[in-house]
């Protein structure tokens, strides 16, 4: 994206965090920094107007941040894809493998309709197991998965080529 390079640089690595030897990529500068979050939220809007999409899916809880301003742009729907225990009513979930354990990514089952055309958002692709479990899960309900969508994608860690293989597009601010 034409602001890719700007867009990192207000971006901040905090090295060691949560735990020794993770260098965590903080967005928190970005977002306080009025004209750079609007260009973030543009990149998505020019990528995404012509797509025709008919659901946001963003994954809890960084990825509400940026999914809600480009679904309001687009004039499209917004659907929370939540950690487990969080959502109400009726859910569907798919379960994924971490580092250490395993996490569980759910929806309401009423969240979109057979054949919606749903752009998933989140802010950063490390290993990947998130988008590719939210990913997976839309597409099992009916979903169509037009693309994945971050603001960081970490490519050395294989979580983008993995995504890919599974046949979902990536589409990254910075990398
Ligand atoms: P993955 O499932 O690709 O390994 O990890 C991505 C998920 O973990 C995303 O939901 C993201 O919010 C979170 N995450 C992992 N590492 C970082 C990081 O360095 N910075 C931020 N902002 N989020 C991270």
């Amino acid at each position: 994206s034409i602001y890719g390079d700007y867009i990192k640089s207000v971006i901040r690595t905090v090295p060691d965090w949560p735990q020794p030897g993770v260098n965590f990529r903080d967005i928190t500068p970005l977002l306080q920094n009025s004209s750079a979050f609007r260009k973030l939220i543009d990149s998505f809007v020019h990528r995404y107007q012509e797509m025709e999409l008919d659901a946001i899916a963003a994954i809890d809880a960084r990825g509400f941040i940026i999914g809600a301003p480009v679904a309001y742009e687009l004039g499209c729907s917004f659907v929370p894809v939540r950690k487990k225990g969080k959502l109400p009513f009726r859910t569907v979930s798919e379960t994924y493998t971490l580092e250490y354990g395993q996490a569980e990514v759910e929806l309401h089952s009423d969240a979109f309709r057979r054949g919606d055309r749903i752009l998933i958002m989140d802010d950063l692709i490390a290993t990947g197991g998130t988008m590719l479990a939210a990913a997976k899960l839309i597409t099992r309900t009916g979903g169509q998965v037009v693309e994945t969508a971050t603001i960081i994608d970490l490519p050395e860690i294989g979580g983008s080529s993995r995504i890919r293989e599974a046949g979902f597009g990536v589409f990254a601010v910075c990398s």
